[in-house]
């Protein structure tokens, strides 16, 4: 690559003609930044994108949202939680749905805005809907700091805490197809680019660590072409990701938190695939441990997108019945979702 003019880059990529290259990208900000940077119209048609399970909202079940809705509808309890969450649907009712009716459901912008709530009110509860992966579970180690350091008892977590490593392994022993994967930039911030190097030498397929603008984008698709049969990583986002990661932020979550066992929509519960609090912690858990049942919406195909088993526009309501506007699945409800994506962007 180091010989290679952006612009032969660019070329290169248009005209490829080889062996058809399918690449998975697994971060929901990298999904949203292939879109919006128009990438795949600058692709050769034998150079797929494929969106992975890297949109938090995405993979979480729906017995996470009716625990939430439940707890929500407790008059003594109030659920916190991040913006897209709340209009995902669960078995019956999105959170969204329980506050119109009554629910006591808030919207924060901050983990830490919980703390303030908590203090202000005592007697009340505060449930924060702590969903994500490696790169948010150090935030709610610090709110869970927090609340030890401020003797706050009336505020607990619904932990749905996801890993990557686990479900890419998942995706190539489960029929992917994938030649090479877009390491996820924000999640290898905190892991260290070290664990995709031991990834790629166990599944023998290449990654590359990417950063989040197109001309990076690009590069990391040209060296993942190249490097299609071979395992290896690249970083191209060396600035950001070291080999080892960020040691104080998998510090604090090794303190409060120990890896269990996750259900994804779509793949089902996957060993070793998720973060809970360590049982010394359990009293801040607003009980999250046996959360695995997921009811899709009637002829949704979020499951088989969520795995790169078929694109948005495969799915039969895309763009009919399911818009950002009038979302059927949690995949077209998230900005980072592949089907809001594809729809607000018009990929094909
Ligand atoms: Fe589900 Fe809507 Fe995506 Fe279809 S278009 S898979 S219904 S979110």
């Amino acid at each position: 690559m180091a010989n290679k003019s952006f612009q032969e880059i660019i070329d290169f990529l248009k005209n490829y003609d080889g062996e058809e290259v399918r690449i998975m990208e697994v971060c929901g900000t990298h999904t949203a930044a292939i879109s919006e940077n128009g990438i795949p119209s600058m692709l050769s048609p034998k150079i797929s994108l494929i969106s992975g399970p890297g949109c938090p909202v995405c993979v979480t079940v729906t017995a996470v949202i009716d625990k939430l809705v439940e707890l929500s509808l407790r008059p003594d309890t109030t659920v916190l939680t991040f913006g897209d969450l709340i209009r995902v649907k669960g078995t019956n009712k999105s959170l969204a749905d329980a506050k119109a009716e009554g629910a006591n459901v808030r919207m924060v912008y901050s983990p830490m805005e919980s703390i303030t709530l908590a203090k202000e009110d005592p007697d009340h509860t505060y449930v924060f809907a702590a969903i994500g992966f490696e790169t948010t579970t150090p935030v709610y180690a610090m709110v869970l700091k927090e609340a030890i350091e401020q003797d706050i008892k009336n505020l607990k977590l619904l932990t749905s805490l996801k890993t990557m490593p686990e479900v890419i392994r998942w995706v190539v022993n489960n029929g992917g197809g994938i030649d090479g994967f877009i390491a996820p930039g924000h999640v290898a911030a905190i892991t260290g680019s070290d664990v995709f190097k031991e990834l790629s030498d166990e599944l023998g397929i290449p990654f590359v660590v990417s950063g989040f603008e197109g001309k990076q984008l690009l590069m990391t698709i040209y060296a993942l072409v190249n490097m299609k049969g071979k395992k290896g990583i690249k970083n191209l986002y060396k600035d950001v990701v070291l080999p080892e990661g960020n040691l104080k932020a998998k510090e604090i979550v090794d303190r409060y938190f120990c890896p269990s066992d996750a259900s994804w929509r779509g793949m089902g519960k996957i060993p070793g695939s998720g973060m809970m609090l360590r049982p010394e912690y359990s009293s801040f858990d607003a009980g999250s441990t046996s959360l695995d049942e997921d009811h899709m919406p009637p002829g949704c195909s979020c499951a088989k997108v969520l795995v790169g088993k078929v694109k948005p526009y495969e799915c039969p309501l895309f763009g009919k019945s399911c818009t950002p506007d009038n979302a059927h699945g949690a995949c077209m409800v998230s900005t980072e979702g592949s089907c809001y994506n594809y729809f607000v962007s018009g990929r094909r």
